[in-house]
């Protein structure tokens, strides 16, 4: 049995994690963890029966104890919770499934331990990944790919590097999002409802608006830079509206490798779970007798600035991928709540990115403060 433990169980990635521990039937789930879905995790103890389980607030974590009294689970709260469950004894694998820079300090205590991290959350790597990779090259922890265009690349360099082939580019492709094609003028129209219909990706709230803006695919582009250590020019965004190939790698021979798949997250994380096995997989396969056409194009970074302002980002580097991806959440959560138009969210990044704080090598600690900064800025706005 595969022993995996599950921070950010109840989201997207998490339920869909749990889908593959329901048919493979031969992974063990030692930790669940949640921010405050009670029901949705007392289900899931109830199914998978794990040893500890975790919500973010110690009053919930109270109420979730008293419903599932009648079953040997600790119920633990807080980061607190959240570090015991990251450094288990017995767990193999943690799958990083929560949104945003909460996930540093966790990811950084399971690598101390030991655990294989299938990460999904990509903000620990775009805000942290100048301290977690080289941790986890000193601790020998793989950091295996979630997120589909990584897992799509990791799994087109599988072998190549050891054999001294030297990655030349890497081409990260993205689906332009329900706005492709727009102009600026248009997007200043743009409601929630609107930005909220993915074409091809069926998610979360927060990472679907990301789509629209593009700033999806600029976290993406600065968590490629840290997955597989390579220099910002050699990371290229290529708008693939059908989202069948989700990414590709070319070698210095001009030799291109992808991998194509039905748009559908249980593939990559499968593929993180049983690395560098390939296990059976219910679902639609791909119908090449029925692909109408695969089209690419050029990212508009003018009409969509938010992914320029991450190539910014990345290049500049220290803590400003922290004001850029901070500033993001708080410009998202006010376009959600409709206080914000839709361009106002990469102009409120810019923003950030100019007057947070510059700090060339920033410490946990630091990011943290930049992340507060950040969300402050933005407060003192309205
Ligand atoms: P969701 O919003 O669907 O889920 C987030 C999860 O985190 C929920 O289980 C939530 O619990 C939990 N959570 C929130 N706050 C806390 C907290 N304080 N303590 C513990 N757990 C908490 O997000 P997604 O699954 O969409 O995304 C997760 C990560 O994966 C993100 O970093 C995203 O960028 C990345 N990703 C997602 C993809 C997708 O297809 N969805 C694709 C690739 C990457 P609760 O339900 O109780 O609020």
């Amino acid at each position: 049995m595969k022993k995996i433990a599950i921070l950010g169980s109840t989201g997207s990635i998490g339920t869909q994690t749990l889908d593959i521990v329901r048919e493979q039937k031969d992974i063990q789930v030692t930790a669940l963890a949640a921010g405050k879905n009670i029901r949705c995790l007392e289900a899931q103890i109830r199914e998978f029966s794990p040893e500890v389980a975790a919500l973010w607030g110690e009053a919930d974590a109270r109420s979730l104890r008293e419903l599932v009294k009648d079953l040997p689970v600790r119920i633990v709260s807080g980061m607190e919770g959240l570090l015991e469950i990251a450094t288990m004894p017995g767990t193999e694998i943690l799958v990083t499934a929560i949104v945003g820079m909460l996930g540093i300090r966790p990811t950084i205590a399971a690598i101390e331990a030991g655990k294989i991290i299938a990460l999904a959350n990509k903000e620990t790597l775009v805000t942290a990944g100048h301290i977690i990779m080289p941790l986890a090259r000193e601790k020998h922890v793989s950091i295996l790919p979630v997120d589909s265009e990584h897992s799509a690349i990791f799994q087109s360099m599988n072998g190549e590097r050891e054999h001294g082939n030297e990655i030349h580019k890497i081409l990260l492709t993205a689906s332009g999002g329900p706005f492709r094609g727009k102009k600026r003028e248009e997007l200043k129209q743009m409601r929630v409802e609107d930005a909220l219909k993915h074409p091809n990706w069926s998610m979360g709230k927060k990472i679907t608006i990301d789509s629209a803006t593009m700033v999806n695919k600029g976290l993406e582009v600065m968590e490629a830079k840290w997955l597989f250590d390579v220099e910002p020019e050699q990371i290229q965004v290529v708008v693939h509206p059908q989202s069948i190939i989700h990414s590709m790698v070319e070698y210095k021979d001009g030799a291109v490798l992808a991998q194509l798949g039905t748009p559908d997250m249980h593939l990559p994380i499968q593929y993180a779970l049983y690395y560098p096995q390939r296990r059976n997989l219910s679902g639609k396969r791909l119908d090449f007798y029925q692909l109408s056409g695969l089209t690419f194009e050029k990212p508009d970074m003018e009409t969509f600035p938010g992914l320029k302002l991450a190539f910014q980002a990345m290049e500049r580097g220290g803590n400003l991928p922290t004001a850029y991806n901070a500033a993001n959440e708080k410009a998202v959560a006010l376009f959600l709540e409709r206080k914000i138009s839709f361009p106002e969210i990469p102009e409120l990044i810019g923003i950030c990115m100019e007057q947070c704080r510059f700090a060339e090598n920033p410490s946990v600690e630091e990011i943290l403060a930049t992340e507060a900064e950040a969300y402050a800025l933005i407060e003192s706005r309205w």
